[in-house]
């Protein structure tokens, strides 16, 4: 039969366990592995650093629900890689990061870029193995992508030695795994499935939150007929955004803060009770709600707000469960109550307060008219990544989701710098689509000349750069004798970033530009990069409570 190299038995094993993408940056000791990947049929994009690259992959994981790579050299290779580890250890999204590492002989004897690697990925993966044999490696691969992907999904690491990576056995005294299947979608225990109608039945201020992990579960159709069924309003999560459109009319969305204070009976559908929702706790809750908690994960049941009813299993099993009871039991949240009454109130009070800010032609503009015009822009089934501090934040109540993980940002971890991974990531996985990656300049800059791996693969992604000066605003000229520490280089061009790697670029500083520029930018089919010049003092509607609970 003859030989086989190691890089080749590596990916010839990920493709067979399914994956498709593999992003990263090469060196000693991995080159092999991204060429055996490319032989072997899977995607390979080459990154400027291993963080872009580690964001990218678990990007992938997140929208298609097998595990992408991140490739990385040995030592700060691999370490940059970690950023990427953490963020999807938070987002609760699956990853693979290969690791290359020195000659496994030489461990102990200061070798070239000798680091403790499996150590340091270990906090944040559900699985991490330093592998020593090129025979076994179908076998630790498998169990790698079994486990990112099967009960709550994670990062993993494998450890590569150059020797396991750039040695040869016998072909034959390899035994290659078959693909492990989707995960298994368990069922909530039928009582519980019970009380859960029970209680939303005996709730008078009943409400939904749909969070990223109905959006991971591809649960789309079942939250969808079970908000339908039951009729109940809704509000999702930033990334859960999407799994029922955002113009759906059972949607409270603007009305958030009301709706999350005043609710007697709020039922979690695959999100968690962590910052994003303020913990579930007073001020921002009422003291006594009840929690019905829908998670594949047992552990995460009771955190912060003990359950009422705990539902664990997947979300798109569980809501085919409450379905089938919804149409057992006959019931419906009915059309008109007053709590019906108040959010729709509420809705109309904030969408009335934005409406100024969304058409204010003034010189220079704020967030709300650049997102309104990029709103009034965007194809129905665009993929929005957005990052950075108000860039982000506005940029979530402004700009909607029609479609199931169509929004990527700072998640769970609040990490600035994903933009570009992710943006590059979502135009793999959707060639047909655009990508517009709705950037603070800040954000950008964290990994911004990842724009030339953009233009070098052709991927038709916009970036808009909402460029205030700095992170939360800076001057508008700077004096270098004092430089406040939140500033960066005043009307910097990021457009040029781009030109360089010949994307086109746009500069945009009056409102009365930017429909065509947007128009021209999204009609493009190359990747191009539009830096719009905002009023540095520009901010979000007044907010009656901090962002930050604490
Ligand atoms: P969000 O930020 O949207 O609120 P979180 O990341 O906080 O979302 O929570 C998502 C939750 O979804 C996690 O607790 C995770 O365990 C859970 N989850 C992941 N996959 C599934 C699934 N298939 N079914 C149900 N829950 C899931
Ligand atoms: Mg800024």
């Amino acid at each position: 039969m003859g030989e086989i190299s190691g890089s080749r038995v590596i990916a010839r094993s990920l493709k067979q366990q399914g994956v498709e993408y593999m992003f990263g940056v090469v060196g000693f000791p991995v080159f092999g592995i991204a060429a055996a990947a490319q032989r072997e049929g899977i995607q390979y994009f080459g990154f400027r650093n291993e963080q872009s690259a580690s964001y990218a992959a678990g990007a992938v994981g997140y929208l298609t629900g097998r595990p992408g790579v991140c490739l990385a050299v040995s030592g700060p290779g691999m370490i940059h890689g970690i950023a990427g580890l953490a963020n999807a250890w938070s987002n609760c999204w699956p990853m693979l990061l290969i690791g290359g590492a020195p000659d496994a002989y030489q461990d102990g004897q200061g070798s070239f870029q000798e680091a403790p690697q499996v150590e340091a990925a270990r906090p944040f993966v559900k699985y991490a193995h330093r592998t020593e044999s090129i025979e076994r490696l179908p076998f630790y691969v498998e169990q790698a992508v079994r486990t990112s992907i099967y009960g709550r999904p994670g990062a993993v690491y494998l450890d590569l030695p150059n020797d396991v990576i750039s040695g040869r056995v016998e072909e034959d005294s390899v035994e290659f795994k078959a693909r492990c299947p989707d995960p298994p979608r368990g069922l909530a225990e039928p009582a519980s499935v019970e009380r859960a109608i029970d209680t939303l039945a005996n709730a008078e201020r009943p409400l939904v939150v749909i969070g990223k992990g109905a959006a991971y579960s591809r649960a789309e159709a079942e939250v969808r007929a079970f908000v339908e069924g039951s009729n109940l309003p809704y509000l999702a999560s930033p990334m859960g955004k999407g799994v029922v459109p955002d113009d759906h009319p059972l949607s409270i969305a603007p009305a958030r803060s009301l709706a999350l204070r005043e609710a007697d009976v709020i039922f979690l559908v695959g999100a968690r009770l962590n910052w994003i929702l303020h913990f579930g706790l007073p001020p921002r809750f009422a003291p006594d709600v009840k929690v019905i908690q829908l998670d594949v994960s047992a552990e995460e049941i009771g955190t912060n707000v003990p359950a009422e009813v705990a539902l664990v299993g997947d979300a798109r099993a569980v809501m085919e469960q409450l379905n089938a009871a919804l149409v057992e039991r006959r019931w419906r949240y009915p059309d008109e109550t007053p709590w019906r009454k108040a959010l729709r109130d509420k809705v109309a009070e904030n969408q009335a307060a934005v409406e100024p800010m969304l058409h204010d032609d003034s010189v220079p503009m704020g967030y709300y008219r650049v997102l309104r015009e990029i709103r009034d822009q965007l194809p129905r089934d665009a993929v929005i990544v957005s990052e950075g501090a108000s860039t982000m934040d506005i940029g979530r109540t402004v700009l909607p989701n029609f479609e199931p993980r169509h929004r990527l940002d700072a998640g769970s971890f609040g990490t600035m710098g994903v933009g570009l991974g992710f943006a590059i990531a979502a135009a793999a996985v959707h060639p047909d689509k655009k990508v517009v990656a709705v950037e603070g300049d800040s954000a950008f800059g964290f990994s911004g000349m990842e724009v030339e791996v953009a233009c070098r693969y052709g991927l038709p992604i916009t970036f808009v750069v909402i460029n205030n000066n700095g992170i939360g605003g800076g001057p508008s000229e700077l004096d270098r004798t004092r430089i406040p520490p939140s500033a960066y280089t005043p009307n910097a061009r990021y457009e040029k970033v781009i030109e360089a790697f010949g994307g086109r670029g746009y500069f945009v500083t009056e409102p009365s530009q930017l429909q065509t520029v947007l128009k021209e930018a999204l009609a493009d089919p190359s990747p191009n990069l539009v830096n719009v010049m905002i009023d540095p003092r520009s901010q979000r509607k007044p907010q009656q409570f901090e962002w930050l609970t604490r």
